[in-house]
């Protein structure tokens, strides 16, 4: 076919890192799933092909204003080649490394409930797979390098405040032990945006930039549902092939001969898929993540954290909070409803899938391993935020009511579960035989405990909640005389599993603020900072305290649109 663009990436330069790194890549999704015929960024339908050669649109002013060390280390970058600028020009979408071949890949997804048919990656450019020296797969990821035929009406574009979110954010939950997709980079593209923030009619322009993600696969919930929902079944079961040789490899060896063989195959890695999704959205649980966008083509196959928008971290603990302005009307994608909305996610993935099932019984099987494992990570969580050797079932409803406490006195979550430690190793050191003592000594920890006490955003509400906090107090101390964790240990466990440091929404935006200014102080705090999530830093305590008031209802703080 006629390929106006063919030129397009062959147009860009290739470059070569300096000092040891030469990156190999082997892009597997290009050799072995089919692709669009035509090249280059037209926007277009694209039919019977997961994936259109699209390259990054070069930038006037690239300039490197963040990157990981860790994940550079992955990549076996070395200080030569950071400090590169070839490396900064392949960043920002200017320039290729040998090996390097760009696309963007074709999906759809359900949002907010709807089918929204073909979305794609609209400006999101992968550049190639990369397989490391001790066999580890690393995808590097362009986001906001420039439009593709997936842009719909948009330009490719994402802005500098969209990016240091992501950037931020991703680094943050990954060192919280939470899976994520993981950014290795963030340049400033020196190029302006137009943008509506809060979609009010208002659009000015903004500074933007570009974002190089990195996962073993960015493969989504709705690579598989725009084949099915396309009736291209062998396509569909091409991509599942593809993800279990690629992305599984626990799954690789069975050895797949007769049709019953494939079935029990695909059985065991969708219900891997809702093991994982479980286990993510458990971890979001616990640390107070809500995403935001639960769209099923925002959900990862492999079970990561992807597509940061408009998330946010929950201050005063609320359930039905939601950062996205966008959802404000029906609060889909509200904090306690994330369990849930991942279910319905899977259900879709399920029916996506459906086509490759004589009948229904394993993708329900699925569906009921989500459950499982969803309950198990949750009863684990809980035993380690509060510090117990193991989850009895009367500690379910023991955490639901500190919960509950928590939403009734607008007490912040982080800080209150930080807290609990002061009242646990009291209790603990007064472990059996007095057990009436213990009770008697802790009836007034609630007092007694300044940490727990300055973790509340209304005094009034403190008070008048007062007494069931102490009546709580009281039984979890005498839970934990029952309890068989030397109060040490315990200590240790609540620290690793309630972070001391979370992105709390006013955070990036103070960021954001100071680099839209050129001061890029901020950013590289944050960074440092939420390196270590769980671990006390002398100075750095203004970081480990309430939510200034300022905050609370702030555009860029505490609303969030969709707009990037
Ligand atoms: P999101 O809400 O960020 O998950 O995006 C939903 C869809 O819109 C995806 O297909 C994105 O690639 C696409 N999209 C979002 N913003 C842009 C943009 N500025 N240019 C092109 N496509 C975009
Ligand atoms: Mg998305």
């Amino acid at each position: 076919m006629s390929d106006p663009s063919a030129s397009h990436a062959a147009a860009l330069p290739r470059v070569s890192l300096p000092g040891t790194a030469a990156p190999r890549f082997d892009n597997r999704l290009l050799a072995e799933l089919p692709g669009d015929a035509e090249t280059g960024p037209r926007r277009r339908e694209v039919r019977a092909a997961l994936w259109s050669r699209v390259a990054p649109e070069p930038v006037r002013a690239p300039q490197l204003l963040a990157f990981s060390h860790e994940v550079a280390e992955s990549l076996g970058l070395d200080e030569a080649a950071l400090r590169s600028d070839a490396l900064r020009d392949v960043l920002a979408g200017n320039a290729l490394l040998p090996g390097m071949d760009p696309f963007a890949s074709n999906y759809g997804g359900h949002q907010f409930g709807h089918w929204a048919g073909q979305l794609g990656d609209g400006r999101a450019i992968s550049l190639g797979e990369q397989v490391a020296a001790d066999g580890r797969r690393f995808e590097w990821q362009l986001k906001g390098a420039g439009p593709t035929p997936y842009a719909r009406f948009a330009d490719g574009r994402a802005v500098l405040r969209s990016s240091i979110r992501e950037f931020l954010c991703s680094e943050a939950m990954h060192h919280l032990g939470v899976p994520t997709t993981r950014a290795l980079s963030l340049v400033a593209t020196g190029e302006a945006v137009m943008r509506d923030v809060m979609y009010d009619g208002h659009p000015a322009p903004e500074p933007s930039a570009v974002v190089c993600r990195i996962a073993p696969s960015f493969l989504r919930f709705g690579h598989f549902e725009l084949p099915a929902v396309r009736g291209e079944t062998e396509l569909l079961r091409q991509l599942a092939d593809f993800a279990i040789a690629r992305d599984f490899p626990e799954f690789r060896s069975v050895s797949a001969t007769d049709a019953q063989t494939f079935e029990t195959r695909y059985a065991d890695w969708f219900a891997e898929v809702c093991a994982r999704t479980a286990r993510m959205v458990a971890e979001w649980m616990r640390v107070g993540f809500v995403h935001g966008v639960m769209n099923s083509d925002n959900m990862s196959i492999l079970g990561l954290t992807i597509d940061y928008g408009p998330y946010g971290w929950v201050d005063d603990y609320d359930p039905d909070w939601t950062p996205n302005t966008t959802d404000a009307q029906g609060r889909r994608y509200r904090f306690g409803w994330q369990p849930a909305v991942a279910r319905w996610n899977l259900m879709r993935l399920a029916q996506a899938l459906s086509p490759l099932f004589g009948d229904a019984a394993p993708l329900q099987a699925g569906i009921d391993r989500f459950g499982e494992v969803y309950a198990e990570a949750d009863r684990d969580i809980t035993a380690r935020k509060l510090g117990l050797a193991v989850c009895r079932d009367e500690d379910v409803a023991l955490i639901r009511e500190l919960y509950a406490l928590m939403h009734a006195s607008e007490a912040d979550m982080t800080l209150s579960f930080r807290a609990l430690a002061d009242v646990a190793p009291q209790a603990g050191q007064a472990r059996a035989p007095a057990d009436a003592s213990l009770a008697d000594a802790s009836a007034d920890a609630f007092a007694r405990c300044p940490a727990l006490r300055a973790a509340f955003y209304d005094h009034t509400k403190r008070e008048a909640q007062a007494e069931g906090w102490r009546d709580w107090l009281q039984r979890y101390a005498a839970r934990l005389a029952d309890d068989a964790l030397p109060p040490d240990i315990r200590a240790a466990h609540m620290a690793a599993a309630n972070p001391l440091y979370v992105l709390r929404n006013y955070m990036p935006q103070q960021a954001i603020d100071l680099a839209e200014q050129g001061d890029l102080s901020e950013l590289h705090t944050l960074q440092d900072l939420l390196r270590q999530p769980y671990t006390a830093q002398p100075g750095r305590e203004r970081y480990a305290a309430l939510r200034p008031d300022w905050a609370r209802e702030r555009v860029g703080c505490s609303m969030l649109s969709c707009s990037s």
